[in-house]
């Protein structure tokens, strides 16, 4: 299998290391390595054009020993069952290491979204939501956006749930806009509780981080709130791509500038005073933090080499193969692990959850303190098992996140 092409055997791979690290029972790892649900559907709609377009869809429940499944809903054409499959283990672990009380899922449609109008978009959604609905549900599995999906998108998906049920459940999708139940400081949580890790782990690597620079991969919801709060604390973004290509300019950038040119233009690119760069040479840039916020397996065995920055926080889900981590760490470079640095949009996603089933709004300070103050923890109990076990960040938040599982499991014990 090529490094590319690894997600699920990676996945896999993970939570061996965990179990026997952590002497996990046979019987228990067995159980974690297999999703609970897998549901592959068949979207027929019909296209403004008048002819029927036929998309896959897919839903992944993994694990929901500590609560309902919750997971993102991507639209890209190159997705599998396997990817999905491993991407819903992801957030099993990424639930029990932010310590809220979900499961794991991820679901996804082949579909370029950009080739599509809104129109369109928006019927697949709502076909797919019917098609998968009886396993849906504010107790049972709770969607949440990711690639190329948006609070437009969770608005659809909650709007069908709530049609089909016959009454308005604003808690069975997350990530909404504000005005229909969404929690002020969602769309924003993902890049925020990046740099709230980043700030504890260059406390404890004694880096500094004003003017520090910094590079970000993706310039999507992800990336751009990722700019925007390492600019509020003094950091310098001297680079930024989406998938057309990247820009980069060592005095720094203004993040709402540069999207202002994408939404123009459509590219970050050719944007004043700025040198255009390909996604490979950003990678490659002298930095003090990089930030992946895009795709998976972009730093490889092959460019782990040239990566030249001390610290790595990885915002998108498994942007780092397992051989290129193996090169950081002997490189020294501090990696940040997906399951810990991209949960504030799942632990956001959570407290809306609780807005909506006691129907409440809480206050942006008042979500950006909890967050800051989960994410803290978060990070500061995958760092006492990493000074325990002399690992790696990555392999101490698996054991954060298997563990708890397990334990959970454990204590259910099995029915019948
Ligand atoms: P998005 O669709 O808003 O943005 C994706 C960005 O990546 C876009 O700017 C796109 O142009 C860019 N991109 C696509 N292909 C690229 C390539 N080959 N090279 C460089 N850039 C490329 O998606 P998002 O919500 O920002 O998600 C980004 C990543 O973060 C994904 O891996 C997602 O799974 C992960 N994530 C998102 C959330 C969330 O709350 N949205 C939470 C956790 C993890």
């Amino acid at each position: 299998m090529s490094e590319e092409h690894s997600g699920l055997s990676v996945s896999l791979s993970q939570l061996k290391l965990a179990a026997k690290k952590l002497g996990l029972d046979y019987g228990i790892q067995k159980m974690l390595s297999q999703p609970k649900r897998s549901i592959s559907v068949s979207i027929d709609i019909r296209l403004d054009n008048g002819s029927v377009g036929v998309f896959n869809g897919i839903r992944v429940q993994h694990w929901d020993a500590r609560g309902p499944f919750k997971g993102g809903i991507r639209f890209y054409q190159d997705i599998t069952v396997d990817e999905v499959t491993a991407l819903a283990m992801l957030m099993t672990w990424k639930c029990a290491i932010a310590d809220i009380p979900f499961g794991g899922a991820k679901g996804g449609v082949c579909v370029n979204a950009k080739k599509l109008s809104k129109h369109e978009l928006e019927r697949i959604t709502r076909r797919y939501v019917s098609l998968i609905f009886e396993y849906l549900g504010p107790q049972r599995d709770i969607p949440a956006p990711d690639l190329y999906t948006d609070a437009q998108t969770m608005a659809w998906v909650m709007d069908t749930y709530s049609q089909l049920k016959g009454y308005r459940i604003p808690e069975s999708a997350t990530g909404k806009p504000v005005e229909i139940g969404g929690s002020w400081g969602r769309t924003e949580a993902t890049g925020r509780g990046v740099i709230h890790c980043i700030k504890q782990a260059a406390e404890n690597n004694g880096l500094r981080l004003k003017n520090a620079s910094v590079v970000i991969q993706g310039f999507g919801n992800v990336g751009y709130h990722a700019a925007i709060a390492a600019n509020e604390i003094g950091c310098k973004i001297v680079a930024v791509s989406d998938s057309t290509g990247g820009i980069y300019c060592p005095d720094g950038l203004n993040p709402m500038n540069v999207l202002a040119h994408k939404e123009e233009t459509m590219t970050v690119q050719n944007y004043k005073g700025c040198k255009n760069l390909t996604n490979e040479e950003l990678l490659e840039i002298k930095c003090d933090i990089l930030i992946p916020a895009a795709l998976e397996n972009q730093i490889t065995g092959k460019n782990a080499d040239k990566i030249n920055t001390h610290m790595i926080a990885e915002a998108a889900n498994g942007p780092t193969t397992p051989e290129a981590d193996k090169i950081l760490f002997e490189k020294e470079i501090c990696l940040i692990p997906d399951i810990l640095a991209n949960s504030g949009g799942v632990t956001v996603s959570y407290f809306e959850w609780v807005q909506n089933l006691t129907r409440e709004q809480w206050p942006l300070e008042l979500v950006n303190q909890k967050l800051e103050t989960k994410m803290t923890k978060a990070f500061n109990d995958v760092e006492a098992i990493v000074a325990k076990e002399e690992s790696d960040m990555r392999t101490g938040a698996l054991m954060l996140g298997v563990g708890r599982v397990a334990k959970a499991i454990k204590t259910l014990g099995l029915w019948p």
